[in-house]
C-alpha cells in the first residue's frame, strides 16, 4: 500500500471511531521516527500537516531538509534538559514537558521571530518508577510555571499508559487523564489539547474524550 493510501484508510478508521463515540475528531499527528524525509514528504503531498518526532537530533535533520513544507513539528520522545535549546528552535510544540527545569530552558531558548512554543504536560498516569512523565499531582504547579512563561503557550496533557497487550486495559489511565484535563481547561482557556491513543488504541482514546492521536505503524508501516 502507498503512504497516501495508508493515510486515507487511518483517516477513514479514525471517522469511523470518531462517529461511534459521537466524539469531535481528533488531530491525526503522523509519528514518523526512524522513518526518511522522503516518507514525511510523501505524506505531506497527501495532505498530511502534523509529525511527531522522538528524538532531537533525528528531528532536526527532517525540519531542515522539509523547511519549505512549514510543516508542523512536535516532540514526543523525552526531552534531555542538553537538548532544549535545540528543541525550542526547530518544533512547534513539545508534548514531554514534565519538569520546571525544562519549562525554564525552553522559554528562554524559544526564538523571539517565532510564536510561543506550544507546550504540553506528559503526565506519568499509572506511575510507573521507570518511566517519563510528572505524577498527576504536579500537573497544577508545572502548569502554573509554563502559564507564567509568554514564550510558552500551555495546550494541555499527553500520556502514555502502560502498554497493557490487551488494550481495553488502558482505558481507566484515558480517563483519569480526561479527568486531569478538564481540570486544567476549566482554570486555563488555552488548553485544547489532549495527546492520547496510538495505532493499537486509538478507538478507546477517542472515546474517553482524546483531542489528538499519535499514529505511525499504521500509517508508515512496521519500524525497522
Ligand atoms: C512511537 C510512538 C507513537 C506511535 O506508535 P505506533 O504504535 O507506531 O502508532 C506514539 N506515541 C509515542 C510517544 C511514540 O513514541
Amino acid at each position: 500500500m502507498s503512504l497516501a493510501a495508508n493515510l486515507f484508510s487511518t483517516l477513514q478508521r479514525l471517522e469511523n471511531a470518531t462517529d461511534e463515540a459521537q466524539r469531535p475528531a481528533p488531530r491525526l499527528l503522523a509519528v514518523s521516527k526512524t522513518q526518511p524525509a522522503a516518507a514525511v514528504a510523501a505524506l505531506a503531498a497527501a495532505g498530511q500537516r502534523a509529525f511527531g518526532e522522538n528524538y532531537v537530533q533525528e528531528a532536526a535533520a527532517k525540519v531542515r531538509d522539509l523547511v519549505e513544507l512549514s510543516l508542523d513539528w512536535h516532540l514526543i520522545g523525552h526531552l534531555q534538559s542538553n537538548k532544549a535549546d535545540v528543541a525550542a528552535q526547530i518544533f512547534d510544540w513539545v508534548e514531554t514537558v514534565d519538569r520546571v527545569k525544562l519549562v525554564t530552558a525552553l522559554a528562554r531558548h524559544r526564538p523571539a521571530d517565532r510564536p510561543p512554543l506550544n507546550v504540553l504536560i506528559q503526565v506519568n498516569i499509572d506511575d510507573e518508577t521507570s518511566k517519563h512523565g510528572c505524577t498527576p499531582d504536579q500537573v497544577p504547579a508545572l502548569a502554573e510555571a509554563i502559564a507564567a512563561e509568554p514564550r510558552l503557550q500551555l495546550r494541555g496533557l499527553m500520556v502514555i499508559p502502560t502498554p497493557y497487550p490487551d488494550a481495553a486495559l488502558r482505558r481507566p489511565a484515558f480517563q483519569h487523564t480526561r479527568a486531569l484535563f478538564d481540570a486544567l481547561a476549566a482554570q486555563y482557556p488555552q488548553v485544547d489539547t489532549l495527546s492520547m491513543g496510538m495505532s493499537d488504541d486509538f478507538a478507546i482514546a477517542i472515546a474517553e474524550g482524546s483531542t489528538q492521536v499519535r499514529i505511525g505503524t499504521a500509517l508508515f508501516g512496521a519500524r525497522v
